[in-house]
């Protein structure tokens, strides 16, 4: 975080502001920790402020701490659109494309709001007045926290607390991924001081499956395959299975890392057919050097970070699968 960033920054908070904060769409534990541990802190400080997501969050999300208040673009789009023209300043965390908050994306462009970027991904587009961008920590909500430390440490309660930790724990795969560091432990240390309940927030995240939740794992993974002889491995999952098992935003999150736990596998990549949307949408995970963001900006209309990364097929399930296979089989140089 540069000296101009955290003093522009003050000098735009100095005054009373209508603030409005935006997540990615599909918002995971980071995008969502982060936003609302922002508007809880930008509170304190005597601003008006609403989180406006694009669309609807997981289920094991619905219990964070403000979440309620979250204004659902996809379902509230008069209020989000007026909340944004009237906006003094927008906070788009955990994203820097603005593609990613599509349909909100053409809106944005024309509000007249100072626009603030918060986010780790790598190569950040150029949309806003003011960035800070770092690709080399493990969570948008571990760059909100540094934030909060330079603006007023004793603004960080308990519940901002929560989401901060909610977001490191989601995106720093409960603290294995090379992006947790010495500094991720101490902000975590800090945190823990605040006594927020990490254990419930880790059940609260991670044992709540549904049936239908379960049993699409099961379905995911017998649809394994291995891409012989390489280290890379696919599942697909196609609409009807997803219809099967009651399907709810958020039942896949964390099944593409499953294809990782398998010994020697460098690369594991999962196919999410939707048929409302007309795509497949595709995760991408990675061991150690095999870059993904890389891998899906090439072939598959996404990005991310060098380890994880995010895409979509316009094709047919049947197709991408294929073009997944193929495409696999021409970094056979990287993958055996
Ligand atoms: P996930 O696979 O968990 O959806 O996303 C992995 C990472 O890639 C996340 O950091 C996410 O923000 C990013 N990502 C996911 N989908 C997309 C996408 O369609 N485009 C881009 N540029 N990034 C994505
Ligand atoms: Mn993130």
């Amino acid at each position: 975080m540069t000296e101009f960033f955290i003093q522009t920054l003050k000098s735009e908070l100095a005054t009373p502001k209508k603030v409005v904060i935006i997540p990615h769409k599909n918002p995971d534990g980071d995008a969502l920790g982060s936003c609302l541990g922002w508007k809880c802190f930008l509170d304190q400080m005597g601003h008006s402020c609403a989180v406006v997501s694009p669309n609807e969050y997981p289920q094991f999300l619905n219990w964070l701490p403000g979440q309620e208040d979250i204004i659902k673009y996809s379902e509230s789009e008069t209020l989000g659109k007026k909340l944004l023209k009237e906006a003094d300043l927008i906070f788009t965390l955990d994203f820097n494309s603005l593609g990613r908050i599509k349909p909100m994306n053409e809106i944005i462009k024309s509000c007249d709001a100072v626009k603030v970027m918060i986010d780790h991904h790598e190569q950040p587009e150029d949309y806003a007045d003011l960035m800070y961008s770092a690709p080399e920590l493990g969570s948008t909500c571990e760059m909100v926290y540094n934030i909060m430390e330079a603006l007023d440490i004793n603004k960080i309660n308990k519940t901002i607390a929560s989401c901060i930790y909610t977001g490191i724990m989601t995106d720093t795969g409960s603290f294995r991924f090379n992006s947790t560091t010495s500094t991720t432990h101490s902000i975590v240390s800090n945190l823990l001081d605040l006594e927020i309940d990490h254990a419930q927030i880790h059940r609260n995240i991670y044992d709540t499956y549904s049936f239908g939740r379960l049993q699409l794992l099961g379905k995911a993974l017998s649809n394994l395959v291995k891409v012989e002889p390489l280290n890379a491995v696919y599942i697909t999952i196609s609409q009807e299975e997803l219809d099967q098992c009651n399907f709810k935003k958020g039942d896949t999150e964390g099944f593409v890392n499953y294809g990782l736990s398998l010994d020697g596998i460098e690369l594991a990549i999962i196919m999410i057919e939707n048929s409302q949307e007309n795509i497949v949408k595709m995760s991408f995970r990675s061991k150690s050097t095999f870059n993904v963001n890389e891998f899906a900006r090439k072939h598959f209309n996404g990005g991310g970070h060098n380890n994880a990364a995010g895409g979509a097929s316009f094709q047919s399930l049947e197709a991408t699968k294929e073009k997944v296979h193929q495409t696999i089989l021409e970094y056979k140089d990287q993958l055996q």
